[in-house]
């Protein structure tokens, strides 16, 4: 079967250039059904079933942004065991400081070169074209297999697998294990990824002449003591803590925290009158070990802040959660880490578990759909997602084809 996938490089080549050429750039998301209609009208032309799912009913699912996703399946002689392989089709933007078009699919140098193409359009057509080196080594499966291109993986995934599973078209019912093929690495299995828990701190003053401050409360004074006591007690019990989950870079290992932003008084640009700020807020990233869980990980927040209530006079706050991932990690033992393995062994021989700094859709299988035996897996290098000059060497590409081809056959149980 191996011999197969030599046979279908080119068109697995050609197949992420087109998908790199669609510029389906996430804010806004752009192009969805064209790209969900190239892999669909690939998938069939691969014998696959086809269905569309636009996410109707979710606020950013409109006539001008629509949320299409697609989903290709190929039955094998039962229906069970069920792998589900998931890309995400929705890019980033491109950024500045590119050397070559981040739309153009450029093929140079043994890479292809563009936004998405390694996370995750070269991922896309490795499961594509891992499922079809099967069909053209005339083996027939045993399970079944389904491909899914989603969309919103960048901005959470709330229209795409979270839909999807929403929608139990991705259920424990039917889905016994997934692989989403992220840029993690194209020897490593990725089986998991930290919380996340983005929060605002809201600082209330009061409002006087800027002449005589002393008849007033600064709001930014106390977001102020907020950020100190956050760097001088808050960061060094973060960084003394780390998880036993593989997170990459080392570095991740720890808790952190970052703020992502911070507003108060009036606007730097604009005209200025002199007025002590009565509102003040930040918004603050806070990346939380599957050791802490999120209760603990709010409950410090909550401590640090009472706790600054109680030193300072007129202090007051006011704490909203923005959003909540909570950690997802593979369970030990798992078919699908296994299969893994043995097929990167077969191919690269070697192979190493490592969990993500950030989040993707994995947690969406795990919570929602309720799939635990969910990994991520597939061609192309962790640092270069997001960056300028992004791309995905032919070899990875082809590499990961032959790893999740093996790992197809094995967890739908064919024998080849
Ligand atoms: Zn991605």
């Amino acid at each position: 079967m191996l011999a197969a996938v030599e046979g279908i490089e080119d068109e697995a080549i050609a197949f992420t250039s087109a998908l790199i050429r669609i510029p389906t750039v996430n804010p806004p998301g752009e192009h969805y059904a064209d790209c969900a209609r190239l892999i669909g009208e690939t998938l069939a032309s691969l014998d696959f079933g086809v269905e569309y799912h636009a996410a109707e009913g979710r606020p950013e699912h409109t006539r001008d942004h629509p949320r299409v996703n697609v989903i290709g399946t190929r039955r094998g002689r039962s229906d069970r065991p069920l792998l589900h392989l998931n890309g995400h089709f929705d890019v980033v933007p491109a950024g500045d400081g590119w050397t070559v078009d981040p739309f153009g699919g450029e093929v140079r140098d043994g890479r292809i070169w563009g936004r998405g193409a390694c996370d995750m359009k070269a991922g896309i057509a490795a499961a594509v074209f891992a499922v079809e080196a099967i069909r053209r080594a005339g083996v027939p499966l045993n399970g079944s297999v389904e491909i899914s291109g989603t969309v919103d993986e960048e901005s959470g995934g709330f229209a795409g697998v979270a839909w999807l599973a929403q929608q139990k078209r991705i259920s424990a019912d039917r889905t016994d294990f997934a692989i989403i093929p992220e840029p993690l690495g194209v020897d490593r299995i990725c089986i998991g990824h930290r919380g996340v828990y983005w929060f605002e701190v809201q600082t209330r003053g009061r409002i006087a002449h800027g002449s005589m401050p002393f008849h007033g409360v600064s709001a930014i004074d106390h977001l102020g003591l907020v950020l100190d006591r956050m760097r001088r007690e808050l960061q060094p019990a973060l960084a003394a803590r780390q998880t036993s989950v593989p997170v990459i870079p080392p570095a991740a290992r720890h808790a952190t925290l970052n703020v992502n932003g911070i507003a108060g008084g009036q606007a730097v640009d604009g005209i200025q009158t002199p007025c002590v700020a009565d509102r003040c807020r930040a918004v603050f990233d806070r990346r939380f070990l599957i050791e802490e869980g999120f209760d603990n990980t709010r409950a410090e927040i909550v401590n640090l802040l009472e706790s600054i209530a109680r030193d300072v006079t007129d202090f007051s706050y006011a704490l909203r959660d923005l959003m909540v991932v909570h950690p997802t990690r593979t369970p030990d033992g798992s078919p699908v880490v296994a299969a893994l393995e043995q097929a990167l062994q077969r191919v690269l021989g070697r192979s190493a578990l490592v969990a993500s700094p950030g989040t993707y859709d994995q947690k969406h299988f795990a919570r929602i759909a309720g799939v635990p035996h969910c990994v991520a897996y597939g061609p192309g290098i962790l640092d270069l997602a997001h960056q300028p000059d992004e791309y995905c060497d032919i070899a990875d590409l082809m590499n990961a084809t032959r790893v999740i081809a093996l790992a197809v056959l094995d967890l739908t149980r064919t024998v080849c």
